[in-house]
């Protein structure tokens, strides 16, 4: 079976969140249940394209509103990413430092989009799935049915995969002109509400759709930022598939990012001396439990409750506890944060920025991982520290329902609450503190933690069997 990822986001060539990680891992480990899975992805003005090695397979023009644009098909050499990476690169469109936030956005993603199907079109590649993710490259199930060009893959079967429902692409109609020639009657199938809206247009045109949750598909049907009819008219033909980790790049005992590597039997002295190190580093009490957050400074995240959250809990647990802030994102929440350090030395320490190697350090010097999401499609987080002994701290939402039992449950090993809101989280945090300071305690969970098994291969196969049936 043939299935080609098309995504704008591939660890470690281009990444923002957990779309990235994703994309990088999954495909690898379908590959070892003998699926020749590839990977096609926009080639950036990033370090990655100028590191690595690509040979050129391909190349051509297109024509977009009038203008013909020239691209190329490059192949990364010798598959060390696991699995054949394919880049297509636009001079002027797709050869950027950044993925995201560029003003002329639709054209950018029309063009990949564009390029991608001219390309498997002219070179007679018919794979048996395009499995798509998310809205980016959401308006490839509808141009692989009805535009003029491209019939030849009118019967691929397409996967729609949902990592976040709350970016939809939205485009005015002008930006019509754009797309390849398509049955024009068919243009109801693009819009919504007089937009243009690439996500509506996958979940409708799709031959199925994936969540990256059980949780997430049902809150779908209940609230997706006014798509819900549009989720229960295409219920038959979704699916909840909840993500994995990469355990060979998400584990302590192999991780060549973190002071000291350990595994589950060696926990403790482990995770003491990542945090002693840690600690050290951003000049925090490494004798105090530690807590962290992680993420992108977003609504969705419940980042702007995290200055409430933080005072609180400095007020509730006055010093028995350190904090560390990795992210970034909205400016008022950065500003805060900063000066709530400044108000709390040796207490709260933050990184503003995106930083991959601290990431791993957070997630083994940790204690506590806390995830106030409002909306969490699956969250990767609170996996990656259950991997590193670190017991999350969560919202009861989406994948995080789905994939932390709290301490309370049979076979529990994390901490739940009820509402995205900073006492019901402050109570969450007091509760994880009172109950891990009994150190047999502490091991206990996190050995529980370290042994739960959330790696790619169970959830690589169910998308096997998706598209089997498909
Ligand atoms: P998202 O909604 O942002 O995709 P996920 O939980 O699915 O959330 O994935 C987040 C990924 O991004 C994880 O790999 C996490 O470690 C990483 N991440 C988020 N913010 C940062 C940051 N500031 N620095 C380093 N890694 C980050």
């Amino acid at each position: 079976m043939h299935v080609i990822h098309l995504s704008v986001e591939c660890f470690p060539l281009a990444k923002v969140g957990g779309l990235a990680d994703v994309v990088g891992a999954l495909p690898r480990y379908q590959r070892k249940s003998g699926v020749d899975a590839w990977v096609v992805s926009p080639f950036y003005d990033k370090p990655f394209t100028k590191d690595r090695k690509f040979q050129l397979i391909h190349a051509g023009t297109f024509v977009q509103g009038g203008e013909t644009l020239a691209y190329e098909v490059l192949k990364e050499k010798k598959d060390p990413l696991g699995f054949p990476l394919y880049l297509i690169r636009i001079p002027g469109k797709l050869d950027r430092e950044e993925v995201y936030c560029y003003p002329d956005e639709a054209e950018q993603w029309i063009a990949f989009q564009h390029a991608f199907l001219r390309w498997v079109t002219d070179a007679g590649i018919i794979p048996d799935v395009v499995n798509c993710h998310d809205h980016h490259v959401g308006l490839i199930p509808f141009l692989m049915k009805h535009a003029v060009d491209f019939n030849q893959l009118a019967d691929v079967k397409t996967l729609f995969t949902i990592h976040n429902g709350q970016y939809q692409g939205w485009m005015t109609w002008d930006k019509g002109a754009l797309l390849p020639a398509f049955d024009t009657w068919k243009w109801g199938l693009l819009d919504w509400d007089g937009l243009i809206n690439p996500f509506a247009a996958a979940v409708k045109c799709c031959d199925a759709f994936s969540t990256v949750s059980e949780g997430y598909l049902q809150e779908l049907f209940v609230q997706a930022n006014g798509l819900e009819g549009l989720f229960q008219t295409e219920a038959y033909k979704g699916v909840g598939i909840v993500n994995g980790i990469d355990d060979e790049y998400w584990n302590p005992e192999l991780d060549n990012q973190i002071s000291k590597t350990y595994k589950k039997s060696s926990v403790k002295s482990g995770k003491k001396s990542n945090k002693k190190a840690f600690c050290d580093a951003v000049g925090l009490n490494s004798n105090l439990p530690l807590l962290a957050f992680i993420g992108r400074f977003a609504q969705e995240k419940g980042a702007d409750l995290l200055p409430a959250i933080i005072s609180n809990i400095f007020s509730r647990l006055e010093d028995k506890i350190c904090i560390f802030i990795l992210g970034s994102g909205d400016e008022a929440v950065e500003t805060t944060l900063k000066e709530l350090q400044d108000q709390y030395p040796r207490r709260l320490a933050t990184f503003i920025g995106y930083n991959e190697q601290l990431a791993h350090q957070v997630y083994a010097s940790a204690d506590l991982l806390l995830m106030p999401s409002r909306v969490e499609p699956c969250g990767l987080n609170q996996l990656y520290a259950l991997k590193y002994g670190t017991i999350p701290i969560v919202h009861a939402v989406g994948g995080l329902k789905d994939t932390v039992i709290d301490l309370e449950e049979q076979g529990g090993y994390g901490f739940l609450f009820a509402a995205a809101e900073p006492e019901a989280a402050v109570e969450s945090v007091a509760r994880a503190v009172n109950t891990l300071t009994d150190a047999s305690m502490l091991q206990k969970v996190r050995q529980k933690a370290m042994s739960l098994d959330f790696s790619w291969d169970k959830s690589a196969n169910k998308y096997i069997q998706l598209y089997d049936q498909l």
